[in-house]
């Protein structure tokens, strides 16, 4: 083994790769963990990046950074509506990014460039870098099942599944249990024509790249990713949990370290996790709703929650008066968590989470049990895979009420009927971090990515 990872370096030394991510913090952050895991394989790492969201160049020395113009005003920039700004960044950056490619292509200073790793959702960069001779591998951010939905879009349709009825929210989607109506991927927007040419944009020019990574692996997604590997006919890498390959984990806004000195001070297994992510946010009304199921419930919590995040609300203005004293040291309140490391901290026994694929990998890896809140997108069915199928916790699904979020989090701590949920989650962190060792699966599935990156310039 040690002589095959010698010939891995060997291969790789000497040699580029242009990663773009999108600016996206469910997106960027798992590209710069792949980058990191490349770079120690060897490779060279250089990102090409929108000013909109910019990476941290001082977080990473070891790679060289490209900025490109994404032509965003300030108020398209803070823009709540997620579709409206990605139809404007792929419209935006397609002559800045030919540009900038073209130029790193062109440096005869520098490494030659094995290959582009763009993401998914960047559909014009393919063509781009096949107009400059470059092969394109797409780093799919999401989970393979929720791939499988996004792909199966024009089925959908034609089924009049899509667009979504509300008078069938219930309905199973018998192409995929245990999926209902009500969990096929979906965004609030009045351009819904827009949001599934994107998605069909994306789905066709993965199939068309030279490959697809994925940030899962086989004893999770196995039956998604055979279906994808056969249906798409080109080599896929299911290499993750990106962020367990190193012990330490760069994140992107400033980290609230007081979140790990208090959960320094709690019980094990006691503190309920809660956070929405970097986009998703609440009503005034749920929020209330929220935080009294967390008073209620006794357990102490740690609670993210972004400026901006209560709709119309710059913080925590809407909390009820008299609640912080309610609640005296049990709860704390943060703008930002290193996520990575309050899931792995000893503490939190449960993670009321909204979904998001990277945060369900992260509490997936760290033996956490799930209370699921999802909001949009892929949420829908991440939330319904963690209950349903990997059975790693549960989801409300009658709205926010405090009642029921009081009742899910004793359940999943405190209660014997919650015992088998949390001896599930035992057992499939054990898998995700076998996969990351010798002969593990993403282990070979990386093993495989080097040697094809490596193919490219033989
Ligand atoms: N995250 C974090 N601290 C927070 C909230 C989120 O580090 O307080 C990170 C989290 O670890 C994850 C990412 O932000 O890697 C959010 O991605 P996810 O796919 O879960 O949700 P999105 O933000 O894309 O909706």
């Amino acid at each position: 083994m040690e002589n095959s990872r010698g010939t891995r370096l060997q291969q790789s030394k000497g040699r580029r790769l242009v990663l773009f991510p999108l600016p996206l913090k469910g997106h960027l952050n798992p590209m710069l963990e792949l980058a990191n895991i490349l770079h120690s394989k060897g490779f060279s790492i250089t990102i090409i990046h929108t000013h909109f969201n910019a990476p941290n160049s001082d977080d990473y020395p070891h790679f060289t950074f490209h900025p490109i113009s994404d032509g965003l005003s300030e108020g398209e920039a803070s823009t709540g509506d997620i579709l409206h700004l990605l139809l404007l960044l792929t419209v935006n950056c397609v002559e800045p990014f030919r540009d900038c490619l073209a130029r790193l292509l062109s440096n005869v200073s520098e490494e030659p460039v094995a290959c582009l790793v763009a993401d998914a959702i960047w559909h014009f960069s393919r063509l781009v870098a096949d107009s400059l001779k470059l092969p394109t591998i797409v780093l799919r951010t999401s989970s393979a099942s929720s791939f499988l939905v996004f792909g199966a879009f024009p089925l959908l349709r034609e089924k009049g599944y899509l667009p979504i009825q509300d008078s069938r929210l219930e309905e199973p989607l018998q192409e995929f249990p245990p999926l209902r109506i009500k969990d096929i991927p979906a965004i609030n927007t009045c351009e819904l024509e827009a949001f599934y040419q994107l998605v069909a944009a994306m789905v066709n020019e993965s199939k068309a790249s030279s490959g697809i990574i994925w940030n899962s692996f086989e004893d999770l997604e196995q039956s998604a990713l055979a279906t994808i590997h056969q249906d798409f006919h080109i080599p896929i890498f299911p290499i993750g949990p990106f962020h367990k390959y190193s012990p330490t984990s760069t994140t992107l806004s400033i980290q609230d370290h007081s979140s790990i000195a208090w959960l320094d001070t709690q019980a094990p297994n006691s503190v309920v996790y809660v956070s929405f992510g970097s986009i998703a946010g609440l009503d005034e009304t749920d929020f209330i709703e929220m935080a009294w199921g967390l008073a209620n419930s006794k357990q102490p919590f740690l609670w993210v929650v972004r400026p901006g995040f209560i709709r119309g609300s710059e913080w925590l203005e809407p909390l009820p008066s008299g609640f912080l004293e309610t609640i005296g040291g049990r709860g704390h309140i943060v703008k930002w968590a290193p996520q990575h490391e309050v899931l792995a901290h000893p503490a939190v026994g449960a993670f009321c989470t909204h979904s998001g694929w990277n945060s369900t990998l992260e509490s997936i890896s760290e033996g956490v049990p799930m209370i699921c809140l999802p909001c949009f997108s892929d949420q829908k069915v991440n939330a319904r895979y963690v209950s349903q199928v990997w059975r790693v916790g549960v989801q409300l699904e009658n709205g926010l009420k405090r009642g029921e979020i009081e009742g899910a989090i004793r359940r999943l701590m405190v209660e014997k009927s919650g015992q088998e949920i949390r001896d599930r989650c035992i057992s499939l962190k054990e898998k995700a971090n076998l996969c990351l060792k010798q002969g593990g699966s993403s282990y070979q599935a990386l093993e495989d990515l080097i040697s094809y990156i490596s193919s490219f310039f033989f």
